[in-house]
């Protein structure tokens, strides 16, 4: 469905993108993940027609984008400003009144769960509320192609979860989804295909399953100090003592599972970490996601 080829951009001299290239197909959610500053937005908002890049180059549906690739996008931006004195269906309507093609607003107010507050004014909604209102803005013209960016910054892990599951369902409607975002579990829940982006570029991608089994590092088993001081041979696990906890780093966990029972450790309070696709940006920067 889309195709970016050798995306370049630049802002004087600062080199937001630098040479990105990715296809997007249909029904699939695409993400962009990556640090603060890593080029997501520009990305998007080039691919987006908001602005023209410096050099490359975007196709959709195979073709250059037309005057009426407008009409078949849906956008969610990081920031919306929307007039305080307007509900939620006043401004639904408005934005109804700019396309050809368009939902109705019961349907996306049930699909957005936004039934309830409806005749609420638009500055008098809750953060998750907002979110998924400006959701439903985004889906207003019944697009094919839809951006979310950073759509749950902010957000409690509840209002989060609420969000994703709308998301899921999108998508489950053979929508195609482009998100950014620097949360990797929502990366790891909503995306098929992960771009991870850092500096301008693209430093790994593939589905987020692929990447933690290329780029993910080793299994972390914590178990408590006192438990593991039972045992004498101790250095032969790879391991650092952390606030009274032992941290053993291992890429076999089966088997530092086995050895420790075999050395009789109890493994009651036991903790696994598993590799996720936060350990996947660490492995391949050296730095976190999140700073
Ligand atoms: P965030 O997660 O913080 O939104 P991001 O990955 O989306 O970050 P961008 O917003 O695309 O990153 O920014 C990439 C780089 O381009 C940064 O160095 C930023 O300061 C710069 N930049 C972004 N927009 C502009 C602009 N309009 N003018 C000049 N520089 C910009």
């Amino acid at each position: 469905m889309l195709e970016v080829r050798n995306l370049v951009k630049n802002y004087g001299k600062i080199e937001a993108v630098k040479g990105v290239s990715f296809t997007v197909e249909q029904g699939k959610c695409f993400g962009l993940l990556g640090p603060n500053g890593a080029g997501k937005t520009t990305t998007i908002e080039v691919i987006e027609d908001v602005f023209p890049a410096t050099s490359g180059e975007v196709l959709f549906d195979g073709k250059p984008r037309s005057a009426s690739f407008r009409e078949k996008i849906g956008i969610q931006f990081q920031q919306t400003a929307l007039l305080g004195h307007m509900t939620i269906r006043e401004t639904l309507r408005t934005f109804k009144a700019l396309y050809k093609k368009s939902a109705e607003i019961e349907d996306l107010a049930e699909l957005c769960v936004l039934n309830e507050f409806l005749d609420q004014m638009n500055d008098k909604i809750s953060g998750g509320q907002r979110q998924r209102f400006f959701l439903a803005l985004a889906l207003i013209n019944e697009p094919d192609l839809i951006f979310l960016d950073e759509p749950s910054t902010g957000l409690d892990p509840q209002a989060r979860r609420n969000l994703w599951d709308i998301v899921s369902r999108i998508t489950g409607m053979g929508k195609t989804i482009i998100l950014t975002t620097h949360y990797m579990e929502e990366a790891q829940y909503l995306c098929d295909e992960v771009a991870i982006m850092d500096h301008g570029q693209i430093i790994a991608q593939g589905s987020p399953e692929e990447l933690i089994r290329q780029h993910g590092g080793d299994v972390t088993i914590v178990i408590p100090e006192e438990n593991f001081k039972t045992i004498g041979d101790r250095d032969s696990f790879n391991h650092k003592v952390k606030h009274e906890s032992v941290e053993i780093l291992t890429d076999d966990a089966n088997r530092c599972l086995e050895d420790l029972l075999a050395r009789k450790v109890n493994l009651n309070d036991i903790v696994i970490r598993s590799q996720n696709l936060e350990s996947v940006f660490l492995n391949l920067t050296g730095r976190k996601l999140r700073e």
